[in-house]
């Protein structure tokens, strides 16, 4: 059975460095999918700048064209907050014990690991693959702090060949760092600066039709 990505965030707005994240580990781990998943309303951080239609409409134009990219609006849909253990539970039910789950996560959304909601049980159900973002150096295991770090030396595997367990794998994985974020990219709509060659023209396309971020 071929392993399945699990790409969430809050995509306020989608961006070059989540989809170079979701290819890079495509590659390495040999996925067959990518499901993108918005965050409705993420429990870590604050209200997302813009609605959650917004944010899951622009997924959708990022990944147009992409045949292992899916846009997956569970998440959007519940009204409660969405936790992703949760949302790796429903994945699992609906795809069997022995699916191959793989959570692809930026190396600071690694690193808060510990703040999630039953974070522990994220392991029982997928593996977690990190990409080092710029600034991070999440490859010398002495920059996780403990209890993260016991969880890591447990499981860390090398790759592509131990990529169809169903779940308990942990991949480090160093990709070529993109230095961008949704919330520089907000910063520069808002300043009426370009934001060109940083995310999709699709979705800046987007961006500008509905006049998002320009009040932020
Ligand atoms: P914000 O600035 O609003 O926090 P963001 O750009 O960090 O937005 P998030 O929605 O917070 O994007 O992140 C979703 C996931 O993508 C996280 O796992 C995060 O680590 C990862 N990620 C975000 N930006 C990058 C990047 N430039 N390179 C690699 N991973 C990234
Ligand atoms: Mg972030």
């Amino acid at each position: 059975m071929p392993p399945i990505g699990v790409m969430g965030g809050t995509f306020d707005p989608i961006h070059f460095g989540h989809l170079r994240l979701a290819e890079d580990m495509a590659d390495a781990l040999g996925l067959d999918r990518v499901l993108f998943i918005p965050a409705g309303q993420p429990p870590h951080r604050g209200t997302p700048h813009t609605q959650a239609s917004h944010r899951l409409e622009m997924v959708r134009r990022a990944i147009a064209g992409n045949p292992r990219f899916t846009a997956d609006a569970r998440e959007v849909q519940r009204p409660q907050p969405s936790y992703t253990v949760d949302t790796l539970t429903a994945l699992r039910a609906e795809r069997g014990v022995g699916q191959p789950l793989w959570l692809l996560l930026g190396a600071d959304a690694f690193l808060g690991l510990p703040g999630w909601h039953d974070w522990r049980r994220l392991f029982d159900l997928a593996n977690i693959a990190v990409a080092t973002r710029s600034g991070a150096q999440l490859m010398q295991p002495d920059a996780i702090m403990e209890p993260l770090k016991s969880e890591v030396m447990q499981r860390q595997v090398a790759g592509k060949n131990q990529a169809n367990r169903p779940a308990g794998s942990v991949l480090l994985r160093a990709t070529p760092p993109l230095d961008i974020s949704a919330t520089a990219i907000r910063g520069m709509l808002a300043r009426h600066d370009s934001a060109r060659y940083l995310l999709p023209d699709a979705v800046l396309d987007y961006i500008h039709e509905h006049q998002l971020y320009v009040h932020t």
